[in-house]
Formats: structure tokens, C-alpha cells, sequence
């Protein structure tokens, strides 16, 4: 038995197991999607029986349910990290406002480094000779806005053919896959277990027990696996690291699930934040358009942003991915919104050469009224869609008006739709966690450390926050020299 499970393998789970590892300790990986190292098995698709493999929609059925709220999520070996565009801004200094004591943007600075170096971050030297930033760039000067710069993007020498989501087929984004998660198989003190999916952590003796079904029942959506055998590893020490949608509905089922004998429940700790406080991170979207040449579905996703302080405007690319592949956008034609005919086709002939898509990231007004409940196994979102960041739509839509062009609506001006890929919180320290080192209250060896512990908006793109986040709990829980007290 290992000394270390580790639950999840996305930005939090790999940190940890690379730095356990390194550490000397054996660790078990227990993840639900699969593994994706053999390019072999990737794909440049958008097939639903590829892409359902490693996303992970809440709710599931949202095509037919047509929720106010709809996240979407990575899995697999190497978690988010596998479909993310490699963006790795570092979050304002004012976004942490209220965070406990010392979680400052200069005292996260040299963790923020630490990650971004061994994950090759840096920016394209020739950004905005590619039309769609050039573009975007021409379009923020003419509405008044400040200039764009190019993003950190976690990728080398990049072939820019734009399908960075789903997995960089010729392995040039830098994945946890490629950097954590292999410096953690290198102390071969790794082992791997996929295709699983955590259903909940009790006490068996001194021990964690953690107890999982087999997802390989299922051909794709490994998450909704709630039925079948059970299964166990037990370690004196255990990181839950299934995101912001998952850690705490894991927590929740941990403090509820009848135990079979000889088995005892975690200790009880306050769960007035349990599976609450779960933040967006702005992500909507405007696009529409221009009459410039876009070349839209060139380069990587979003290569530059205009920093508008509680939130940043992005390009962004045009191939439907994840979310963008099933909220289709509206033109008005004929005095009628519409998503379908004749004019509708004819307006999208050109869409590769003249759309363009302009993302949000950043801190809505309503912040982080999202939340998730265990039904039955499974992580159950709530309904109620959250707000844009004050001015952020206008400011992208006068992007595009301003560059000559036509707006479309997406799905939040249509329905109200509010959808990410960026939630944060779930299990934020100061309640569910200790801030210092990431413990659950009460339950010592019992760890969370992945995107769900963040108690506040990033108001950017939240991998780099995450991770530098994990960094630091590292060097505390494992107890390296001048480890920071915060
Ligand atoms: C299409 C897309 C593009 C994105 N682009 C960017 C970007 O460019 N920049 C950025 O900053 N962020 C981006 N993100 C967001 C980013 O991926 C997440 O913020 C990040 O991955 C969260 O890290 P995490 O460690 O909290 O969780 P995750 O990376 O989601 O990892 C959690 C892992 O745990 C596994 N798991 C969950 N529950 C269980 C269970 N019960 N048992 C076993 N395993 C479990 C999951 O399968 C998953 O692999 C993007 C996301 C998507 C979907």
C-alpha cells in the first residue's frame, strides 16, 4: 500500500504527487479518466465520442435540460491540463482581497514562478503578426481601449495549427502530463490507477481507506459512474484533488455514505461552506463579424488579453470547443434572432477568414453563488446562472462594432446562460481547510489541494492560481526549510 493516495490528477493532484514523490514517498494516483500519453490516441476532432472521453459537462444532459448554469471540466491523466489553452496569467493584486492572512499576489510570486518555469510558460515572440490579435489589437484602439499584450501560454515551439484543445497532438503544449506528473514516474515511486472514480474516504484503524468503482463500465462521461463493485487503497495520508466540482461533493459523500463494518467516518468539520462558494471566473463569451481578415482557427486559443482590472478581454479562437461546440450563437435576420436557414449558413460561409470571438475572464458581481451537492454519486450543480463582469460585454461587443463588424448573440444574451470551464472554490481554506497546508478541519493526514480551496474570485484564468497555490501547500506539508508560515 502506498504512503500517499492522491485523488485526481489535474493542476493540484500532479503537484502533489510529483512533489510527494520527490520527497521520497510512494503515491497511488487515482483518477477517473484515462491516459492519454500514446499519441496514438489523439485526436484533432471534435467527434462527441473523442471529446466526451475527456470532458466532463455539468449537468450532463444539459443539451436537453437547457440549465442557467453549465460547467464543463478536463479528465484524465493529467486532468484539466489535457484540454486547457495553456494560458498562465498570474491574478491582479487586489483579487486577494480577503483571503486569509498572508496570501498576498508578492508573497505567491516565487510560487508562481516555480510553476510557469517547469511548465515552459512564456509568450509567443510573434503574437500579434497573427491576424486574429492583430485584429483584436486594431479593434481595442478604435473603441478606446488599452492595447492588448501577448499571454503567457504554457507551450513550446508551438506548430500553430490551432488545435490545442483537445491535447496537443504533437505534444508541444506543456501538460502536467509531460511535466509533473513525469517527474513524479521518474522517482518510480509512481503508481497509476485510471479509470476509477473515488466514491468516498472512511477510517479503517489508523488508516484512510479510500474506496472507488471502476469507470471503464462507461465508453465515455467516466464521471457519472455511480454503481458496480467497490474497491479500495488505504495510505496513512490522503490529497483529495478532483477540482471544484468534485472535492466537495467527495467530502460530502465522505461525511454520509453508510460505512460497512470496521470502517469509520471522517471526523465531522464545518460544512457551512461545503460544495459552496464556487466562482466562474467571468468566461463568456462575444463574438460576431468584421470585415477584416480574422483567420480565426489559426494559432493558439487565446494569445492576448487587455488587462481592464477586475477582469481581461481575450481573443479568442473560433474552433468550437468544449462548451463552444454545443451553445450556438444567434444572428438577428429578417428582425428575428435567429440560429438556423438559409441567410443564417450564408452568414457563417466565411466564418474561418472573418469571425471574431473576443472571452471574458474576471469577477462577476454575483461572484460565487454556485454550488454543488452530492445526488447519488454524482456532482449536482446549481441552477442559478451568475452575472458578466460589470461593463465586460459592452467593452467586448464595442471591439467589434467598432472594427466595422456585426455581433452575434451567444447563449447569456439569448437565455441567460452563464457557462464555464474556470469554477474556483467549493472547499475554500479558512473553512472547509486549514489555509497553512490545505488539512480538513479535524481530519489530520486528510488533505485538499486542487482548484476547490481558492476562497475568492482569481478574476483570471485560474490554473496558474491553482497551482502556485499547490506549490506552496507543498513546501508546507511536507515541511521544506523557510516553508511560509501563511
Ligand atoms: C477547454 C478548457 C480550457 C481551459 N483553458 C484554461 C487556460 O488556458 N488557462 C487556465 O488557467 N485554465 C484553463 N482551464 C481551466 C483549468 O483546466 C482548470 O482551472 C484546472 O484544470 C483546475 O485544476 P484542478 O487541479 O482544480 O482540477 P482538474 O484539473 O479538473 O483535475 C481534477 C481531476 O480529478 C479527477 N477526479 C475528479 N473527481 C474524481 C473522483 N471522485 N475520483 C477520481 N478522480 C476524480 C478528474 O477526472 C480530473 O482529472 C480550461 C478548462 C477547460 C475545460
Amino acid at each position: 500500500m502506498p504512503d500517499v493516495i492522491v485523488i485526481g490528477s489535474g493542476f493540484g493532484g500532479s503537484i502533489a504527487a510529483k512533489r510527494f514523490t520527490q520527497a521520497g514517498k510512494s503515491v497511488a494516483i487515482v483518477e477517473l479518466g484515462e491516459r492519454w500519453e500514446d499519441p496514438a490516441k489523439l485526436q484533432q476532432s471534435q467527434d462527441t465520442k473523442y471529446i466526451l472521453r475527456l470532458f466532463r459537462d455539468y449537468p450532463v444532459n444539459y443539451l436537453q435540460s437547457k440549465p442557467k448554469l453549465v460547467v464543463t471540466q478536463g479528465m484524465g491523466f493529467g486532468g484539466g491540463s489535457l484540454v486547457y489553452s495553456g494560458i498562465h496569467l498570474r491574478a491582479p493584486t487586489h483579487a486577494f482581497t480577503g483571503w486569509p492572512a498572508g496570501y498576498t499576489r508578492a508573497n505567491l510570486d516565487p510560487f508562481y514562478s516555480r510553476v510557469e518555469q517547469r511548465l515552459g510558460v512564456a509568450t509567443m515572440a510573434d503574437t500579434f503578426s497573427f491576424r486574429r490579435p492583430s485584429v483584436f489589437a486594431q479593434g481595442a484602439a478604435l473603441a478606446g481601449l488599452p492595447a492588448p499584450v501577448a499571454n503567457p501560454l504554457a507551450m513550446t515551439n508551438c506548430v500553430r495549427c490551432g488545435w490545442c484543445v483537445p491535447i496537443c497532438k504533437f505534444g508541444r503544449k506543456n501538460t502536467m502530463q509531460h511535466t509533473y506528473l513525469a517527474d513524479a514516474l521518474a522517482t518510480g515511486l509512481l503508481s497509476v490507477y485510471t479509470n476509477r472514480k473515488v466514491k468516498y474516504i472512511a477510517k479503517y484503524g489508523s488508516k484512510y481507506r479510500v474506496v472507488y468503482w471502476k469507470t471503464d463500465i462507461r465508453a465515455d462521461n467516466y464521471h457519472i459512474v455511480n454503481s458496480g463493485s467497490l474497491y479500495y487503497l488505504e495510505a496513512d495520508k490522503v490529497v483529495i484533488a478532483g477540482g471544484s466540482m468534485e472535492s466537495p461533493v467527495l467530502l460530502q459523500r465522505s461525511l454520509t455514505e453508510p460505512l460497512p463494518t470496521g470502517y469509520t467516518r471522517i471526523t465531522s468539520f464545518s460544512t457551512t461552506d461545503l460544495g459552496k462558494r464556487i466562482d466562474g471566473t467571468g468566461d463568456f463569451a462575444v463574438g460576431g463579424f468584421v470585415p477584416q481578415q480574422v483567420d480565426t482557427y489559426k494559432g493558439a486559443i487565446m494569445m492576448s488579453n487587455i488587462d481592464m482590472g477586475d477582469y481581461v478581454l481575450e481573443d479568442l479562437h473560433a474552433i468550437p470547443v468544449g462548451p463552444g461546440v454545443k451553445l450556438e450563437a444567434a444572428f438577428t435576420l429578417g428582425g428575428k434572432d435567429r440560429t438556423w436557414g438559409l441567410e443564417y449558413k450564408q452568414r457563417y460561409k466565411d466564418f474561418g477568414r472573418n469571425m471574431l470571438l473576443v472571452g471574458v475572464m474576471g469577477k462577476s458581481p454575483s461572484g460565487s453563488n454556485m454550488s454543488v451537492t452530492n445526488d447519488n454519486g454524482n456532482a449536482k450543480l446549481s441552477t442559478t446562472a451568475f452575472q458578466p463582469p460589470p461593463g465586460s460585454l459592452e467593452a467586448a461587443r464595442n471591439i467589434i462594432t467598432s472594427l466595422g463588424g456585426v455581433v452575434g448573440k451567444g447563449p447569456w444574451e439569448r437565455s441567460g446562460i452563464a457557462a464555464t470551464v474556470h469554477p474556483t472554490g467549493g472547499c475554500p481554506m479558512g473553512t472547509v481547510v486549514r489555509p497553512t497546508d490545505m488539512q480538513v478541519y479535524n481530519n489530520p493526514g486528510l488533505h485538499v489541494v486542487d482548484g476547490s480551496v481558492l476562497p475568492g474570485t482569481v478574476m483570471r484564468n485560474p490554473s496558474n492560481t491553482i497551482a502556485a497555490v499547490a506549490e506552496k501547500a507543498m513546501d508546507v506539508i511536507l515541511g521544506v526549510p523557510g516553508a511560509p508560515t501563511w
